[in-house]
């Protein structure tokens, strides 16, 4: 690292954007580093101001499935840039994106197109609460729904179900209306729904959980969601973000077998451009506007560049399910490298893997929800990280994040990466 283009950068930025940032976690600040700024990106690699070149697995925190820069995939960006970036009009590429998103996910039968995953939350939620009448929302401790008022919200203190805000600028009244319960507890969760049934207009959950790090669901946890919803005409909503497209190509609902009433997508479906989506059941969906009297619109939803960039990453993934094993088999040799390098340097270490979705907790305890995530030893981690940065391999700043794997990875890849974590286990 002979430049110092980044953290010149990072100085400028800090001036004019707060923390030098537009997205918190890039800012490198929970393993006390500055953070590399990133040129440009092909295949697996990525390349900082500085010259350094790094095999990636933020992945752009998961869109890039594809890898970086695909070729068909930049072809229909540029091809639809140039017939026009914008026109508040409806779009073929619109409808095309919805069919394809419906044909994958079958409890998806209609589908509204927005620009983030944030957006496409808190759209669904005001959808579950204008059809049901209710107000109240049930999150799990330790899931990640978006920037919005009512999901930046954490658990009370001691036996309260209620919410507390999570950020400054949240009212307490909007927290009040999110109650929240630890992630795996059946139990737990039973007792509030039968406690406040009447009053939920959604459970909303990440079907496997990836901001606390991945943490799988149990199957009895997510059977027992969907038959209290049931009976409680509560709306399950799956928040699959991350998931959809990633974990199977109908998502961690196809992967699991269980079937939501709600779905959000945001990541892969724009291939790496800016969207999210909601859909669901038709009864449901049919109370947004215009159809219907939820009000939801975006200026710039459904955008022709995004969309070809969403469809042309969907398509690829249709045509060729093997990417599917292939990634999960890498991701696969990755967790055995952590859990050897763990054995071999007697640092505890338990990996938590869904498909493609691997974490690395530097604890010695199963991890199955955000309490004992938050058993991780950080500062092993930051060494870690530092380690693995310094080989060029680029991980997502923090413990309570996923490590993405993409088809773009080659088996050279994994294996140096390999290598490069037992070394920054050694350290
Ligand atoms: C990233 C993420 C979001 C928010 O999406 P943005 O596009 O960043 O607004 C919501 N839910 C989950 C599960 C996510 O991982």
């Amino acid at each position: 690292m002979k430049n110092n283009n980044s953290l010149e950068l990072f100085e400028r930025a800090k001036q004019i954007i707060p923390g030098g940032v537009n997205s918190p976690v890039r800012a490198f600040k929970s393993v006390g580093l500055n953070p590399p700024f990133i040129k440009s990106a092909k295949g697996s690699r990525i390349t900082d101001e500085d010259g350094n070149e790094y095999i990636d697995y933020v992945c752009s925190w998961g869109p890039m499935i594809l890898g970086h820069a695909r070729e068909e995939v930049v072809d229909a960006v540029v091809k639809a840039a140039a017939e026009g970036t914008s026109f508040g009009a409806p779009t073929e590429k619109e409808v095309r994106l919805a069919e394809l998103v419906c044909e994958a996910v079958p409890s998806v039968e209609m589908v509204r197109m927005v620009s983030s995953g944030t957006e496409a939350v808190m759209s669904a939620i005001r959808l579950a609460r204008g059809f049901t009448g209710r107000d109240k929302i049930l999150k799990f401790e330790g899931c990640y729904h978006g920037h919005s008022d009512g999901l930046l919200v954490k658990a009370g203190s001691g036996a309260l179900t209620t919410g507390v805000p999570d950020s400054a600028g949240v009212p307490p009244d909007y927290a009040k209306n999110t109650l929240t319960a630890a992630y795996n507890d059946t139990d737990g969760v039973e007792n509030i729904i039968k406690k406040y049934g009447d009053e939920l207009a959604a459970v909303i959950l990440e079907p496997v959980a990836g901001n606390m790090g991945v943490v799988p669901p149990r199957m009895e946890f997510l059977k027992a969601l969907r038959d209290l919803t049931l009976r409680y005409g509560i709306l399950l909503i799956f928040d699959e973000v991350i998931t959809g497209f990633r974990v199977s190509y109908s998502g961690a609902q196809g992967y699991y077998g269980i079937r939501p009433d709600l779905t959000v997508f945001g990541k892969i479906i724009g291939g790496g451009m800016p969207v999210g989506a909601y859909g669901g059941r038709k009864d449901i969906m049919s109370k947004v506007s215009p159809a219907g009297p939820v009000y939801q619109a975006g200026t710039l939803s459904g955008n022709p560049v995004a969309m070809a960039a969403g469809i042309k990453t969907l398509e690829i993934l249709r045509d060729n399910p093997s990417i599917y094993t292939e990634i999960e088999k890498k991701a696969k040799r990755l967790e055995e490298a952590f859990l050897n390098a763990s054995r071999k340097y007697s640092t505890p270490c338990v990996v938590n893997r869904v498909g493609s979705l691997l974490s690395a907790f530097f604890t010695g305890e199963r991890v199955v929800d955000f309490k004992t995530a938050t058993k991780s030893d950080t500062n092993r981690f930051a060494r870690y990280f530092a380690g693995m940065l310094e080989r060029g391999i680029y991980t997502a700043p923090s413990q309570y994040e996923a490590m993405f794997v993409s088809y773009a990875h080659s088996d050279e890849d994994i294996e140096k990466t390999a290598q490069a974590i037992h070394e920054a286990f050694s350290i």
